[in-house]
């Protein structure tokens, strides 16, 4: 592992080399943005139908940021969604499930998903559309066909449900205002997180030719909004799901193995359940710090190989545990609907930048996050911090 020597995409450090007003200046990003999107009546409207329905109900600052996340996602992609998006969603989206059933089936299918972003997928048409409501499900289509929007087209699929029970008119007048909004969230938001992504452009110029036939194409070349989606709705994420993390009698922390600082086979960790407890063979080791830090709380930590495996196959019992996924920007909104689809109560703290050998430097650079926070979260949620 490198030490790093400057940010690839995202950075999150200011001078001083904390993250101090990263967290401030998103946390105002987030306030303004919510006044904004509940300004909207399809927000309360779709609370609405979910009761109704009797869905599993969500904090209604969840259902504006996936109306957010519409138009957002919208304008990023819809140019690739062709007519047979849908098609290629449910026949590939088939295919990436059976990655888990063991390492040769992954590295076939994700042989697969590197063709399918870097052909198919990867088609634009130039025709400039308004978003309707074939539109889409198009778009919906061709996330689901990405293999890198499973947890965001799983939510969106509600959204395209509910507003087929519209009529037309009504729908599509909800669709073109979250389009709007996501564009009003682009110019905004590059002016409050600017600063923090300044390098995604550059990264994705500097590696096109790298990452052509590669699986992980489309997820490296995610454009700067999508970062600042993640920012923002990591912020929501954690207000909305903060009561229930300290509330939860035990704690997991779940950190990626970019923060270690040894390669895999000089590190001793042993496996445990989905992931590794670390073995603190090494002083320097970020990974031994925050286990020694954790322990102090009453916590446990984890250090997760791929946020993929994260979490295990078994749903928890609800409400029993509460968890600090530690995981750079471009999973951050996913892995907190991952998180509690299985029963954990998440809060997040953002990797000061990203560095992992499997995405983003071919050496890997080792990565670290604000300490301070994590141990804030970890000491508000001890059993005796709430007597
Ligand atoms: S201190 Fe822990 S995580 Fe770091 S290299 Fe050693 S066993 Fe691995």
């Amino acid at each position: 592992m490198r030490e790093n020597n400057g940010e690839l995409t995202y950075s999150l450090t200011g001078e001083d080399g904390g993250a101090g007003e990263y967290y401030r200046d998103v946390a105002l990003l987030t306030d303004e943005v919510l006044v904004k999107l509940h300004e909207d009546p399809s927000i309360a409207k779709f609370g609405r139908y979910i009761a109704l329905r009797k869905l599993e109900t969500w904090n209604p600052d969840i259902y504006a940021l996936e109306w957010l996340m519409i138009g957002v996602l919208w304008n990023v992609y819809h140019s690739r969604a062709t007519v047979g998006s849908v098609y290629a969603g449910q026949l590939l989206s088939s295919l990436y499930r059976l990655r888990s059933r063991s390492r040769e089936a992954r590295r076939a299918v994700d042989r697969l998903k590197g063709i399918a972003g870097t052909t198919v997928l990867a088609l634009r048409h130039k025709a400039v559309e308004r978003i309707q409501l074939h539109s889409f499900a198009r778009l919906l289509g061709w996330l689901r066909a990405s293999g890198e929007f499973e947890q965001e087209s799983r939510r969106l699929k509600i959204w395209l449900d509910f507003l087929r029970g519209l009529p037309g008119k009504e729908s599509a007048g909800i669709l073109h205002r979250a389009v709007q909004k996501a564009s009003w969230f682009e110019r905004r938001s590059l002016e409050c997180l600017g600063s923090y992504t300044s390098k995604v452009e550059t990264y994705i110029e500097n590696n096109r030719q790298r990452l052509k036939w590669q699986e992980n194409r489309i997820f490296c070349s995610r454009e700067r909004v999508e970062y600042h989606l993640n920012m923002v709705g990591a912020d929501i994420m954690n207000r909305v799901f903060h009561a229930g993390f300290q509330a939860a009698p035990e704690k997991i922390v779940f950190l990626p193995i970019c923060m270690r600082n040894k390669p895999a086979g000089a590190c001793r960790a042993v496996q445990e359940g989905p992931g590794y407890v670390c073995r603190r063979c090494s002083k320097t080791c970020r990974v031994h710090a925050v286990t020694a830090m954790a322990e102090t709380c009453d916590s446990k930590v984890l250090m997760i190989p791929h946020a993929s495996t994260a979490f295990g196959k078994e749903r928890i019992p609800e409400g029993k545990v509460g968890i600090v996924g530690i995981a750079c920007v471009l999973n951050l909104i996913p892995g907190g609907y991952k998180a509690r689809d299985m029963g954990y109560l998440p809060q997040c703290v953002l990797l000061h930048y990203s560095g992992c050998v499997m995405h983003w430097h071919p050496e890997g650079i080792e990565t670290c996050i604000d300490m301070d926070r994590l141990q804030l979260m970890l000491e508000q949620g001890k059993p005796s911090s709430k007597s």
